[in-house]
């Protein structure tokens, strides 16, 4: 199940270019274009959906266990999980998506 108007089922497509971190039949990592650290992922099913509540739990729990992957590989020590649901939430894409954000040591700049 795809939307052709999704930027982000578009980018599991190839049709829009991304950096990607992980892929497999369900899953899809890939760094945000408008980090807000360094190592900024999104973390997203295939299935296309526009809330947590739209995604079937397989899916979900597969994301779930990328977005910990994907913690471990970039090495980040600290770090939130963020997923919005809505406009007033702050969602803007309409493809659920997991950000994984570092939260670097000061030293390491960009907090
Ligand atoms: P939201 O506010 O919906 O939770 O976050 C959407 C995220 O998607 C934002 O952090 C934004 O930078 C990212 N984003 C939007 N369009 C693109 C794109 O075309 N490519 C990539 N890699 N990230 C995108
Ligand atoms: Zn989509």
């Amino acid at each position: 199940m795809s939307s052709v108007a999704c930027i982000f089922c578009r980018i599991i497509k190839g049709e829009i270019p991304s950096i990607k971190l992980f892929e497999s039949e369900k899953t899809l990592a890939f760094l945000d274009i408008n980090p807000l650290s360094k190592g900024h992922s999104l973390i997203i099913p295939k299935y296309h959906g526009k809330h947590i509540t739209d995604i079937p739990d397989d899916h979900l729990l597969e994301v779930l266990s990328v977005t910990k992957r994907i913690a471990r590989a970039v090495g980040a020590e600290n770090f939130n999980v963020l997923q919005n649901n809505g406009r007033i939430a702050h969602q803007m894409v309409d493809h659920v998506h997991f950000h994984m954000i570092p939260k670097p040591n000061e030293e390491e700049g960009l907090g």
